[in-house]
């Protein structure tokens, strides 16, 4: 790496899709964003913005068969802006990794040792890491020169005490096939709590924090002085809070009676409870901006919006008591992510009633909309309640740059 060298390049590799930012970490500045789509079909879509050079957003349509072909087109583009791949400015790729096991606990310089770790952990994340891991392989063949750093969805959650990360099931078949509560978005929750620290004054390890990362997947933390206690989602990112289209907390033997009862297969179950579920599953709709709308509006359909916001309240009630009782004592509660940030009925509800815990939101600053973190809780408040807009993309990249750079 050379002394200029200050790009980081963060990839984050979906099963279909690959959404990149370039940023320079001299002053964390980004210099493009983008987003490639329905990569395998005939429709693949490219959306670039160079923020660099202040050009304008710009598409392409036109068939990309994977992600080698949706990375060199994303290179391409780079390329166009000044930007390209082979720059000497370019210091690291950072990739988005969800799924870390025990192994991972700490952001990781990939070879190949690496990424054969990472290919053990796919029966335990079949959904995510096969992704990840064409990205990486992608990059390290366009760059087989450049560092490339794995940061992992799961490191931030591996404090979690063995008593908070067992599920209460029979020890040698639990440890057989490595099921525990592993819990994702550590990135977010890592960032989150963090700059909750930061807004209050205090280094993180002076403070306990609640992190309710809510975007289309939701999950909690409990955050006792900079390490997590305790995490919302479990072995896969389907436990926990109620989501977009993930049911959250269920009875297990819910699926054993839509196998023998109502005569599903193993993947219908999956499917209902990972993508027909939550929001969308109770009353047709897993944006929260349409389902405050319905409920605007009145009558049945608004009952039915009402209810399934109802049930997502009470989850998040109950999650925030349960995390009061394991923190002992609460500093900050903090919400992030697309609905944390933007839909202030949500965070007035979920706080509504919870003034003996400490906890309670003033209308005026709930109703402030801003990319700032902000408190939002009356200025006495014995917990401060947050705004803290999580920014996964920068927390990679700082985590690569912080490596490569040491
Ligand atoms: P994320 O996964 O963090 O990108 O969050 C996406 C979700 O945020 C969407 O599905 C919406 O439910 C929610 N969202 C985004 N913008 C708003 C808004 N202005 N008001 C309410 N909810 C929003």
């Amino acid at each position: 790496m050379t002394a200029t060298a200050t790009r980081v390049l963060v990839l984050n590799s979906g099963s279909s899709s690959l959404k990149y930012q370039l940023l320079d970490m001299h002053d964390a500045s980004r210099l493009a964003v983008g987003l490639v789509e329905r990569i395998g079909e005939e429709t693949s879509r490219l959306v670039h913005t160079p923020l660099a050079t202040g050009g304008a957003k710009r598409e392409t349509e036109g068939a990309m068969a994977d992600h080698d072909a949706a990375l060199k087109a994303v290179a391409a583009e780079l390329a166009a802006d000044g930007l390209g791949l082979d720059s000497p400015q370019l210091a690291a790729i950072g990739h988005r990794v969800v799924h870390g096991g025990l192994k991972f606990t700490e952001p990781t310089v990939i070879d190949d040792a690496v990424l054969t770790e990472i290919e053990r952990l796919v029966p335990v994340a079949p959904l995510h890491n096969p992704a990840n891991i064409t990205g990486i392989r992608t990059a390290r063949a366009l760059r087989p020169d450049l560092p490339q750093v794995a940061v992992f969805d799961t490191a931030f959650h591996t404090t979690m005490p063995e008593y908070a990360a067992r599920y209460a099931i029979d020890v040698a078949t639990a440890d057989a096939h490595r099921i525990r509560r592993y819990g994702f978005h550590g990135t977010s929750h890592a960032y989150v709590s963090r700059k909750t620290a930061a807004l209050l004054g205090k280094d993180p390890s002076e403070v306990n924090v609640i992190v309710l990362h809510l975007g289309n997947g939701a999950s909690a933390s409990a955050v006792a002085g900079g390490r997590c206690v305790d995490t919302s989602m479990g072995l896969t990112p389907l436990e926990g809070l109620v989501m977009g289209t993930r049911s959250g907390d269920i009875d297990p033997a819910v699926t054993f009676h839509l196998k023998r009862v109502a005569g599903m297969s193993e993947d219908e179950v999956d499917e209902l409870l990972n993508k027909k579920s939550g929001l969308i599953g109770l009353c047709g709709d897993n944006d929260m901006r349409e389902i405050r709308r319905r409920i605007d509006a009145g009558g049945e359909d608004g009952a039915r919006a009402q209810l399934a916001f109802d049930i997502y309240i009470h989850r998040l009630k109950k999650y925030l008591g349960a995390y009061t009782a394991v923190l002992g004592r609460v500093d900050a509660v903090a919400f992030t992510a697309g609905v944390g940030e933007n839909a202030a009925p949500v965070r007035e509800a979920a706080i509504a009633g919870l003034a003996e815990m400490g906890m309670a939101v003033d209308a005026d600053r709930n109703a402030v909309r801003s990319d700032e973190p902000r408190l939002i809780s009356p200025e006495d408040s014995r917990v401060a309640v947050a705004v803290v807009p999580t920014d996964e993309e920068l927390e990679i990249a700082q985590q690569t740059y912080a490596l490569v750079s040491a």
